[in-house]
């Protein structure tokens, strides 16, 4: 089965009210975009995957170095095609959502749920609330308070206030106010963040050696990038210095950068993702590598509903996933603004857990009317571009 066509089109999304995500200090968000890859083959079956919002960058890689170099190739041929893809992550911008395309249609042809072609080692994962910004105690206490209500039964904190004491005293104020009620984990973001105004230092060690150890006290299940992406010497030191479990690896790239992190202990819990660091098969590698260094593996999931749903089928094939990430912080993020694209919006159930879908290949349809609707740019491999016709 053959590859015959490439789609790909930018969606923006208008948020409900704007999002101040921690990872962008000083940046307020109107909207939200995704890059939507839909392929189809000779014998008329489309599949879809879906990149991070990349603007014109995502619609150039895929143009002009991915889809020349992969149309007419065999679907099943993955392989063959993952060099090709990691070229063009090189020269251009996330190109992994290919892959994910690629997976769908195979599922869709062998009638079976990705995750099960891969292992099927769980079809439900416990979910955590993995929120976005920082707020102030008292919101971010009402916050949890609503997501207990939908379920969880975990939720991943934000990090990055000005002063690490404050961070310490929200973690502990909200420790008092849930007490066991309520997993907690911690996100430092001090590995990386998106363009952005404001002056962004990172910690130093001994601040992050400081708030893991006041984290530890409290309980908390995992801290996570509480250190500059590349600082691997000193992030193992960290590791090797506490007993909460420090996680990260979220927006390394290639399988190399894995192999390194993981043989130098630089983090206990690896997260690696289907959308920004490698293709959705591809980390199946990095989970096992992973799983022999005797690590969990759970997924980055914070791009959109198609990302996370691709994550989904990995996370449900792996024997060393212990919790899935499920990207909600009300009032701007939610599963409608995550997932504006599909049919149905992904949701955890009362219990707090996930279940990936059992319908063949990823399990997603795309709302073709809210496609139409926040279309701005759209390339086809048979076409010109359409839209903002010969702007690009
Ligand atoms: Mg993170």
């Amino acid at each position: 089965m053959k590859i015959t066509n490439i789609k790909s089109t930018i969606l923006d999304y208008p948020l409900p009210v704007p999002l101040k995500p921690s990872w962008a200090p000083g940046r307020t968000f109107k909207t939200t975009s995704c890059l939507l890859v839909e392929i189809t083959t000779d014998e008329g079956v489309t599949g879809i995957g879906a990149g991070p919002d990349s603007g014109r960058a995502g619609i150039y890689t895929i143009a002009d170095l991915v889809a020349p170099y992969i149309l007419g190739k065999d679907v099943f041929g993955i392989e063959q095609i993952s060099p090709i893809l990691r070229v063009a992550a090189k020269d251009g911008s996330y190109p992994w959502s290919v892959e994910m395309a690629l997976w769908d249609i195979i599922g869709k042809v062998t009638n079976q749920p990705v995750y099960r072609l891969w292992g099927a080692f769980q079809d439900t994962l416990p979910a955590y609330a993995s929120l976005a910004e920082v707020v102030p105690v008292e919101e971010q206490i009402e916050r949890l308070y609503q997501l207990k209500e939908m379920g969880f039964r975990a939720v991943k904190l934000r990090l990055r206030r000005p002063d690490i004491n404050e961070d310490i005293r929200v973690v502990q104020q909200i420790r008092a106010e849930f007490g066991d009620s309520l997993q907690l984990m911690v996100d430092a973001n001090q590995a990386h963040v998106m363009p952005c105004p404001e002056p962004v230092g990172a910690w130093t060690f001994h601040d992050a050696l400081k708030v893991a150890n006041a984290m530890q006290e409290l309980d908390i299940l995992w801290l996570e990038e509480p250190l500059p992406r590349y600082g691997l010497d000193q992030i193992a030191r960290l590791t090797a210095a506490t007993n909460i479990p420090i996680a990260g690896g979220e927006l390394h790239k290639g399988l190399h950068e894995y192999k390194q992190i993981i043989d130098m202990n630089c983090y206990d819990i690896i997260q690696a993702d289907a959308a920004f660091s490698e293709g959705i098969f591809q980390l199946r590698k990095v989970a096992a590598m992973a799983e022999l260094s005797y690590k969990p593996f759970i997924p980055h999931t914070w791009s959109n509903g198609i990302g996370m749903g691709a994550n989904l089928h990995l996370a449900a094939s792996l024997p060393n996933c212990p919790w899935f990430e499920f990207p909600i912080d009300p009032p701007a993020w939610t599963n409608e603004s995550r997932d504006f694209m599909l049919n149905e919006p992904f949701q955890i159930k009362k219990d707090g857990t996930i279940t990936v879908s059992d319908k063949p290949g990823l399990g997603l349809e795309i709302n073709e009317d809210a496609v139409q609707k926040y279309t701005t740019l759209t390339w086809q491999s048979d076409k010109l571009y359409i839209g903002s016709n010969n702007e690009f």
